[in-house]
Formats: C-alpha cells, sequence, structure tokens
C-alpha cells in the first residue's frame, strides 16, 4: 500500500468508528448534527470537493456528483447513518480499486526494472560512474557481474551469461561472447564484459521499450471509449431521472389532495441515485485492459494500447513475413556455382553486403570470415527485395538475386538447387552465385496448427524469396496460400487488396520481423513484430512487438487478448443488469439505501476482482 492509500484506510476506520459510537449514545438536536458531520467530512471531503470542482468547471456530473447530491439529501432527510455509510463504502470501494491498479501497475513494474541508471566508463585507466545519457556512440563501457547494461553494444571483451527475462520474458539465460551483439537490459550475471557501444542511451533497447509501455494506456479501446461515452449520457439521466422521482408523484399527490409524503419520494430518489453510480463499468472496464496489457509485457509481449489488444482479439486473418519470421533467418551457405574462384566470389559478395542489416548479408560476411577494407567500397545501394549495388575499386558491384540482375541486365545463370540465389556480378561480367538456405524455426508448424485451431480463418505467407524456398517451407508448415518474389510495395498491395475485401469485423495481423516489411505493419490492421529486440524499424511500425523469435507468443498474445475481452464483457453485462435491476426496485420502493449501498460496491468488487484475474493468466 502507498501513502495515499494508507491515509485512505485511516480515514475508512476513523469514520467507521465514529459512525458506531454516535450510533451507541444518540444525541439529539443540533450537537447530534454536528457530531455527525464529523465523520461524514472525515470520509467524504474529497468527494465533496471533485463534485464542487464539477460543477464549477460545468462537467457535473460524475460519479463524485452523484454520491455528493445522495448524501446532502439524506443529511436533509437526517438520514445520518445513511449518509455516512453510503460514503464509506464508496471510499472502500475506491480504495480497492486503486490497490488493483497499484497491483497490475507493478507487474508493468517489472518491466520498467529495465531502466538503466548508470554506466561505467574507463578513463585513464581510472572507472568512472556516467549517467549513461553522457555515453557517445562507439564509446567503450564496462558491466561487471550483477549489473545491468545500460547501452546497447558489441562485446569487445569478455565473455558472461545475461539474465534477458524483462526483456523477452525468457527465462533461459543467454551465454554470450566476443562480437556477440548485448542489447541494454539485460543482466550481466557472471563474467565482466567490455562493450562497445552501438546506439545512445536514448536510442537503446531499455529505452525504447519503456517508451512503448509508458504511452500504452493512452490509446483507449472502443470498449473503454464506449463506457466514457456512455458515462456522459447516462450520468444526467439518471439524475434528472432521480429528480422527476422525487417530485412527481408528490406534486401529483398535492394537486389531488392526498398526502403529499415529499420525504419518501426524496428517499427513494437519492437511493435510485446511489445504486445508479456507473463506478463498477468506469473501473473495471480499463483495468481489465490495464492488466492485459501488463500481463502481456512480463511475457515479452509489447502491445501498445488497449485498442490493439481489442483487435488481436479479433483477428481472423494472418499474413506472415517468411525470412525471420517463419525461418530463423539465420542463413548457411550450403553452395558455390558457376565460378571459376570460389574465394574470390565470396570475398565480393561479403564486401558487397559489408553495411547490410539483411540476414542475408550477415550470413554472407560470417562466410568470408576475413577482415573487410571499407576504403574499397563506396557508393552503397541496398535495393530492397533485390540486393546490392556498390562501387568496388571503381567496378559495379552488384550481390543479389534473380530481379537485380534482371535490372542491370546481366546474363546469370538460372540455378535448380532450392535454396536463395545470391548472384554476385562485377561490372558486365558474371561471377557466379550463392546458395544460401535458411532453417524453420522449431515452433513454427507448431504456431500455425494452433492458430488454426483457434479460428483463425486464413493464412497467408508473404516473401521476397524465390518460388522454390517459398513452396517448400509452406509445405512444412502447412501454410495454403503463398505469395513469393515480391517487392516490399507487392506485400503492401497484397495486404491492401485483402483489407479491401475482408468482413469489417475480422481483423487482418501481418506478421513480421520489420525487414523490409514496415508498409505493410503499418497499413495492416494490426501490424506484430517478431524478434523485434534490437530492431528499431519493427518497434516503431508495429502495434505488437514479440520480443524475441517465438512464433507462439503470437498464439499467446491472441489467447491473453481474447480472454482480457471476454472478462471485460462479463463485467459490462453483470454490472448493466445489476444496475438496472436495482434501480427498479428503487424507483418502486423495494430497494432502501443499504441495498443500494451493497449493490454499488459489490459490483465494482466483484468487477474489478474479475478483471485481476487477467493478472493471474499469466503463465500456463
Ligand atoms: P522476405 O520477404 O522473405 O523476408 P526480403 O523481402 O527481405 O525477404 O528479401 C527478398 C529477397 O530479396 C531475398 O530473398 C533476396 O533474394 C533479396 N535480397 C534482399 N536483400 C538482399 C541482400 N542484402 N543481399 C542479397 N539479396 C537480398
Ligand atoms: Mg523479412
Amino acid at each position: 500500500m502507498n501513502k495515499k492509500q494508507k491515509r485512505m484506510l485511516i480515514r475508512i476506520i476513523l469514520s467507521a468508528v465514529l459512525l458506531i459510537i454516535f450510533n451507541m449514545f444518540q444525541v439529539e438536536g443540533l450537537l447530534g448534527f454536528i457530531l455527525n458531520l464529523i465523520p461524514y467530512c472525515i470520509i467524504g471531503c474529497d468527494v465533496l470537493i471533485g463534485a464542487f470542482k464539477g460543477i464549477m468547471n460545468r462537467q457535473p456530473f460524475d460519479e463524485n456528483f452523484l454520491m455528493a447530491i445522495a448524501t446532502v439529501g439524506a443529511i436533509v432527510l437526517k438520514d445520518f447513518n445513511e449518509a455516512i455509510a453510503v460514503m464509506l463504502f464508496y471510499q472502500i470501494g475506491e480504495l480497492f480499486q486503486s490497490y488493483a491498479i497499484g497491483k497490475s501497475r507493478k507487474s508493468i513494474a517489472t518491466l520498467m526494472d529495465i531502466r538503466p541508471d548508470y554506466a561505467n566508463v574507463e578513463e585513464n585507466g581510472n572507472f568512472l560512474t556516467v549517467d549513461p545519457y553522457e555515453v557517445e556512440v562507439g564509446s567503450i563501457i564496462t558491466i561487471l557481474p550483477g549489473e545491468k547494461v545500460p547501452i546497447d553494444g558489441i562485446i569487445i571483451e569478455g565473455q558472461t551469461v545475461l539474465d534477458v527475462v524483462a526483456l523477452t520474458g525468457e527465462s533461459v539465460p543467454k551465454e554470450v561472447g566476443i562480437n556477440d551483439e548485448v542489447l541494454s537490459g539485460s543482466v550481466n550475471i557472471s563474467g565482466l564484459i567490455k562493450i562497445q557501444t552501438t546506439k545512445e542511451f536514448d536510442e537503446s533497447t531499455a529505452s525504447k521499450i519503456l517508451d512503448l509501455v509508458e504511452n500504452a494506456s493512452n490509446l483507449k479501446s472502443k470498449s473503454e471509449n464506449f463506457i466514457s461515452k456512455f458515462a456522459r449520457v447516462y450520468t444526467p439521466i439518471v439524475v434528472y431521472s432521480a429528480l422527476a422521482l422525487a417530485t412527481i408523484i408528490p406534486i401529483i399527490n398535492y394537486l389531488t389532495n392526498n398526502p403529499v409524503e415529499l420525504s419518501k419520494w426524496i428517499y427513494r430518489a437519492l437511493t435510485f441515485l446511489v445504486i445508479s453510480c456507473p463506478c463498477a463499468l468506469v473501473i473495471s472496464i480499463p483495468l481489465s485492459f490495464f492488466a492485459g496489457i501488463g500481463a502481456a509485457s512480463s511475457q515479452g509481449i509489447l502491445i501498445k494500447g488497449s485498442n490493439y489488444l481489442e483487435t488481436l482479439a479479433n483477428v481472423k486473418l494472418i499474413m506472415l513475413d517468411k525470412t525471420g519470421t517463419l525461418t530463423k533467418g539465420v542463413f548457411v551457405v550450403n553452395d558455390i556455382h558457376h565460378s571459376e574462384d570460389e574465394n574470390y566470389l565470396i570475398k565480393l559478395a561479403a564486401y558487397g553486403e559489408y553495411y547490410s542489416n539483411h540476414p542475408i548479408a550477415k550470413c554472407i560476411i560470417k562466410k568470408y570470415g576475413k577482415e573487410i577494407d571499407e576504403t574499397k567500397i563506396s557508393d552503397v545501394k541496398e535495393i530492397a527485395g533485390k540486393g546490392i549495388i556498390c562501387n568496388y575499386k571503381g567496378n559495379q558491384l552488384a550481390v543479389g538475386n534473380d530481379k537485380l540482375m534482371n535490372q542491370l541486365k546481366i546474363n546469370y545463370e538460372k540455378c535448380e538447387s532450392i535454396g536463395t540465389i545470391v548472384h554476385v556480378s562485377l561490372e558486365d561480367q558474371y561471377l557466379g552465385h550463392l546458395v544460401i538456405n535458411d532453417v524453420i524455426k522449431e515452433n513454427t508448424e507448431e504456431a500455425i496448427e494452433k492458430l488454426k485451431e483457434m479460428g483463425v480463418k486464413d493464412i497467408y505467407m508473404l516473401t521476397g524469396d524465390n518460388e522454390k524456398v517459398a513452396k517448400d517451407v509452406a509445405e512444412k508448415v502447412k501454410i495454403e496460400n503463398i505469395h513469393y518474389q515480391l517487392l516490399p510495395n507487392e506485400k503492401l498491395e497484397i495486404v491492401k487488396k485483402i483489407l479491401d475485401v475482408k468482413p469489417k469485423g475480422q481483423k487482418l495481423a501481418f506478421v513480421g520481423d520489420g525487414i523490409n516489411d514496415a508498409p505493410a505493419l503499418t497499413i495492416s490492421d494490426i501490424g506484430i513484430a517478431m524478434g523485434a529486440l534490437g530492431s528499431d524499424a519493427a518497434i516503431e511500425a508495429a502495434d505488437v512487438v514479440l520480443m524475441d523469435d517465438d512464433l507462439l507468443k503470437l498464439v499467446k498474445a491472441i489467447k491473453l487478448s481474447k480472454k482480457t475481452l471476454r472478462i471485460v464483457y462479463q463485467n459490462i453485462i453483470f454490472a448493466i443488469v445489476v444496475k438496472v435491476g436495482s434501480l427498479f426496485l428503487g424507483a418502486f420502493g423495494f430497494a432502501d439505501m443499504w441495498l443500494a449501498i451493497f449493490a454499488d460496491v459489490g459490483v465494482m468488487v466483484i468487477a474489478v476482482l474479475n478483471a485481476m484475474r487477467i493478472l493471474f493468466l499469466k503463465k500456463e
């Protein structure tokens, strides 16, 4: 419990005790009135102030207002017990809710734990602890065992085991050594390492993720918007109905010379007001979404807003990118064809790919394995979906697929092997090609099967790779719809086409690794980036970020969103049924204020508890 909550608890206890004492020693008259005002003010002052502020801001119709007129009305009718009790239970409900929100915030806060607060730099042989903001790109920083990695970088000395659970939800520690990339937010478990930073603190993974999570609650879901609109219309209606209830029948009685019974009708109207408070809805729905986002992030699934949680639950069509999504994107060079000098071919390919981040590039550079002299290459152009053109010692070097060769009008040899073909040419001369193969991720097939079981109607594979590879992978993971040899804008066209023809309620998700598919991620109903750790483009373009490479996380994310939505609907229906029921009872005089209070607080507590279930759905 925090300070504010403790203060509230004290107020609740104090006024409850006073209420009991004053009931034991009934004091009549003015003194009694003043004495009773004490517990009322202790418990209700902030509600009264809130109501007053609401009136001054010309937006009077909120819960504070309902509670204030109901209790002031009760006091006027000399029902002090009721007035104090209404405030008391209302505040108990509020306390309960703030506690629940705190709890779900905490599960997000574990994630917040990734925020690094210092970096160790070495200067003239001395260690200095500095603010990570001050560390420039390319600096060398030291990370001791037990410390958090403050900034993304590459290990240049030492090896260790990293705990990445806060980043990915993956609890198995990761072994790393020289030349491996380390991401900020991971915790160094065993050895001392030195890294050369590759990014600024702001641009590092930990900062990016924190930004994203902190902004998540800004994007409201339709249900949340519905509730705030609902409350805006509902509360005035209730207030005017209560006014009508309090006056119409007494007026009729007066006109027909019957007993007026004004206080009886005012009492009923006040009961009606207490019952009608929409707290349960107003509170439990945002809380449910919040809990859903919290539960997801503790499993390495970042959802950028509750609206996306809602969309995710309605996903019926999924388009998957191949490289990096279905497959590991870790290519191995399997074959080299049509080349007189294999070493020369690999060398040129590696030089061409030197600046590229594409998984293909990484594997070729690894295969080459020697130092690359950057001064020999210039004017590097990466053509998405095709390959690379650059200037190598004054000659045009091209490294890429059939499309690239066609574009440059170079005669190339067709290749019959299954695999991604990377041709290499220098000026007009064709030098040969490499055949490289990717590996399908272990979980891909299982994930596709589960998605189908969950009612995803259509699964598509979109890839820039060639027909043979596409068909081979699709067959292995059982995807029926495939589109291949696509340029990034062609991927976009296909997404657009499907978006146009699909029924509106069925949502289309695009899942990609962010390389060459940011536009498709952006335009689909919901863009999901896979294994996005470290890939800025993907983190920015996507609506949902799966932190590691596991496609089963997608299944989890959809499941979690469905559960969250189910709980939201349960709460809406439950609250509305109980409210409408007790409103009728109140209006016809079958419910007194006590029942009203219990209905109100009871519904709220049950709804909040129901919402909190989401947090405990965590790991299965
Ligand atoms: P996917 O859609 O499977 O993720 P991409 O759109 O990233 O694939 O790339 C499509 C194709 O473009 C690759 O299969 C490859 O033939 C070619 N390509 C893209 N980038 C490069 C590169 N840096 N070097 C060589 N070929 C490339
Ligand atoms: Mg890709």
